[in-house]
């Protein structure tokens, strides 16, 4: 018997997809990577995973999952490998409201989430701009932050419990419901942000928050990063915390955005630094409009917002007045992916640094750039609150060794100034040279070591995340 056949015997025909069926997985969202998968698998089950693995171990056969396909560094390329789609599994097997949290299948859109949440008054507060097609697993897989970090922390900080299936097809339940848990070494962290490298997310117990009752949000225009950073500080201070989205939309960003999306520009002229603001209040006594259909929340925003004017600490601000100016101030924000990645070449990026060195860096990489490749396009796009920025260079040629040196000279200002060469995307297969020349080589190693006890056979997403 074929593998395909054995596979058609486990988990029925209609999921076991060839030829033309399985190449219309062969690439990724950014269309930078392309490859032709062996099959694509389609379980219903966490059953049917574990019998797939458990095959593939004992054929030695690759694996890679696949989850919403949106992934930014080719963690999803399986050249001869074996994809295996969660999307079938798309069951939210329960929301607990009173303990404030949503158990779901590995294959549930974030998108369903939020609504799932919604439909309790509560919210799931993990967004970005897949949420229409990211899942789960993929989305804790690599651990994605998005927006909302500033006050609710990334995908890990969301997640209380995890099944996984092992490369051998044993199944690991950590499924609890727990925000305190200390029994040995905390395995649900290991396996998110690995990348389907350790094992396949199944299902997870996710974390639930009161959803806000009302929203303030603003796009303001400034002239320096230390202007936003010392907004943001008195912000959270004037709202006990409330800030949800802090996000950085330079004059170059908006330049971009008015060329490809006319209809998005931005309302006043584009300042050094713009921002989009949000806060977001629960609380009654902010978020009941007053008998004049003022909301407390936005007057406190409006309140901050006055002083900085006074101050000449900011030289624009637009306050959203209703539901339809905010989601369009937000679009400006979540149409980032789609104009950035539209070019080649391209070097896109995903960098870390602590909040008040963000100026600093931009301005190293400014000197870095003007020496590397002078005629170089830049795009910049932030979510300043947790300092992750997307630099995106569009090198001024195709050249290999100009690209592999422009990767290098992001990475190296990043980790000079103590950041991060990887906040939220992952490393998949792009990253995986930054990995070499920068992770810490006992940390490699240590890594290399649970890989190995794990996944003896390499069979796990091969050849993504640690280098060779
Ligand atoms: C328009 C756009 C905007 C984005 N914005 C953000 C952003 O603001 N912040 C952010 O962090 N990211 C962002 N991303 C990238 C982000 O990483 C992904 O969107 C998301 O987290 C991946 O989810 P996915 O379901 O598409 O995973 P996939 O792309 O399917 O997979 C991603 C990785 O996880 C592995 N994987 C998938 N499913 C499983 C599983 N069940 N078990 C184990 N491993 C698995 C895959 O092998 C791959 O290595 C954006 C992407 C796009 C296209």
């Amino acid at each position: 018997m074929t593998l395909t056949a054995r596979l058609a015997s486990l988990i029925g025909p209609n999921n076991v997809l060839t030829g033309a069926d399985a190449a219309a997985y062969g690439s990724e969202w950014t269309g930078k990577y392309h490859w032709q998968p062996l099959a694509v698998v389609r379980p219903g089950s966490t059953e049917e995973v574990s019998k797939i693995l458990r095959l593939a171990s004992e054929t030695g056969t690759k694996v890679v999952p696949v989850s919403g396909n949106t992934g930014l560094n080719g963690g999803t390329a399986a050249e001869g490998a074996l994809m295996l789609s969660l999307a079938r599994m798309n069951k939210i097997r329960a929301i607990n409201p009173a303990a404030r949290t949503l158990t779901a299948e590995a294959g549930v859109v974030l998108e369903n989430l939020h609504a799932a949440a919604a439909a309790e008054d509560l919210a799931f507060p993990l967004s970005f701009g897949a949420k229409g097609s990211a899942m789960v697993g993929g989305f804790l897989a690599t651990n994605a932050g998005g927006s909302n970090v500033v006050r609710y922390g990334n995908a890990r900080a969301l997640c209380l419990g995890l099944e996984v299936v092992l490369a051998d097809g044993r199944v690991m339940n950590l499924m609890n419901a727990l925000h305190k848990d200390n029994t040995g070494y905390d395995l649900r962290d290991l396996m998110i942000g690995a990348e389907g490298t350790l094992g396949v997310i199944t299902a997870a117990v996710l974390k639930l928050v009161p959803a806000p009752r009302a929203y303030a949000t603003a796009l303001l225009g400034m002239e320096t990063l230390d202007q936003a950073l010392t907004l943001l500080n008195r912000l959270q201070l004037e709202t006990g915390g409330a800030v949800e989205a802090f996000e950085f939309m330079p004059d170059l960003y908006m330049a971009r955005l008015a060329r490809f999306r006319p209809d998005l520009a931005c309302p006043f002229p584009p300042q050094p630094v713009n921002i989009l603001v949000e806060i977001a209040a629960t609380a009654p006594d902010q978020a009941t409009p007053a008998p004049d259909g003022s909301l407390p929340l936005t007057d406190r925003l409006e309140t901050v917002l006055g002083e900085a004017l006074e101050a000449e600490a900011l030289t624009e601000a637009l306050v959203a007045q209703n539901s339809t100016q905010r989601r369009k101030l937000w679009e400006m924000r979540e149409t980032a992916a789609e104009i950035t990645l539209n070019e080649t070449p391209i070097v896109d990026t995903d960098i870390s640094v602590p909040l008040d060195v963000v100026g600093l860096y931009l301005e190293r990489m400014q000197a870095r750039m003007a020496a590397l490749d002078p005629e170089a396009g830049i795009m910049i796009v932030a979510h300043l609150g947790d300092g992750n920025v997307h630099y995106t260079v569009y090198p001024s040629r195709d050249d290999k060794a100009l690209i592999a040196a422009t990767r290098a000279a992001i990475a190296e200002e990043a980790v000079a100034l103590q950041g991060s060469f990887s906040a939220e995307h992952g490393v998949g297969l792009s990253k995986r040279p930054t990995m070499a020349a920068h992770k810490d080589p006992v940390a490699l190693s240590v890594m290399r070591a649970i890989k190995q006890a794990l996944d003896p056979q390499n069979i796990l997403n091969p050849g993504k995340t640690i280098p060779d």
